[in-house]
């Protein structure tokens, strides 16, 4: 079953020659992750923000399982997508707490809920005793857990992650992105990964996408797949 589905996607920024997405198509199943792998200026987070909402498209579609979320004469807002975010940039509210953070999305879930699925998270992450502590009495690698816990709260359909590990040192980088793998596969939650690191999209991949040109190029199982 497929989750989603990028059809001949085309994005042109206002005022630019040429077309950066130009015809991108890809399709993703259920509880699958993919790493879109290219170099710099090849229209991998213009995908990602076209995915998410942010960017409009001259062409193509995106679909979410049978729902069209952009397309000719539709355009799904952003937060009304079920698409969780995690970016390079660790951007936590510095004002709350761990816990709140991850429980930023389901303000308006009971409280007892609410509670119980922050509790879930912060386990799922690694960080159960840590919920009550503020985001800079945190290292940066758990910062970007608790960045994941708050994006998986709400139970995103589709995680899209933006090179996440890149502002993090090498060793707590390829540790993370380990982690990060064995949560999403744990959780069963379909991930679309962007990185310009060939070894992190073949560690945290079943598929990768090679991007050039703001086309795809390839799409391939990765080793873990191919081998099962
Ligand atoms: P990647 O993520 O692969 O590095 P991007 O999607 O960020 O590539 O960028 C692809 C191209 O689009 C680059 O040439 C970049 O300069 C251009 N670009 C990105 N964002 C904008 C924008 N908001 N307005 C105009 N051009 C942009």
């Amino acid at each position: 079953m497929t989750t989603l589905a990028l059809e001949d996607l085309r994005v042109r920024y206002p005022g630019a020659e040429a077309a950066v997405l130009k015809g991108l198509s890809l399709t993703l199943p259920l509880g699958g992750i993919a790493c879109l792998l290219g170099p710099s200026g090849c229209g991998k987070s213009t995908a990602l923000r076209a995915i998410a909402g942010f960017e409009p498209l001259s062409g193509g579609r995106v679909l979410l399982g049978d729902r069209v979320l952009s397309g000719p004469g539709v355009h799904v807002e952003p937060e009304h997508r079920g698409v969780g975010l995690l970016f390079q940039e660790i951007a936590l509210f510095p004002h709350l707490t761990a816990a709140a953070n991850v429980g930023f999305g389901l303000r308006r879930r009971p409280g007892a809920e609410r509670d119980h699925r922050v509790r879930e998270l912060l386990a799922l992450v690694g960080l159960d005793e840590l919920g009550s502590r503020m985001p800079h009495e945190l290292s940066g690698g758990q910062q970007q857990r608790v960045a994941l816990a708050r994006a998986l709260a709400p139970s995103p359909r589709l995680l899209l992650l933006d090179e996440p590990f890149s502002s993090l040192d090498a060793v707590t980088r390829d540790r993370l992105a380990t982690e990060v793998r064995d949560i999403l596969r744990d959780a069963g939650q379909t991930a679309l990964m962007v990185t310009h690191d060939a070894d992190e999209a073949e560690a945290m991949g079943d598929w990768i996408g090679v991007m050039a040109g703001g086309r795809l190029v390839e799409w391939r199982p990765t080793q873990a797949m191919a081998t099962g």
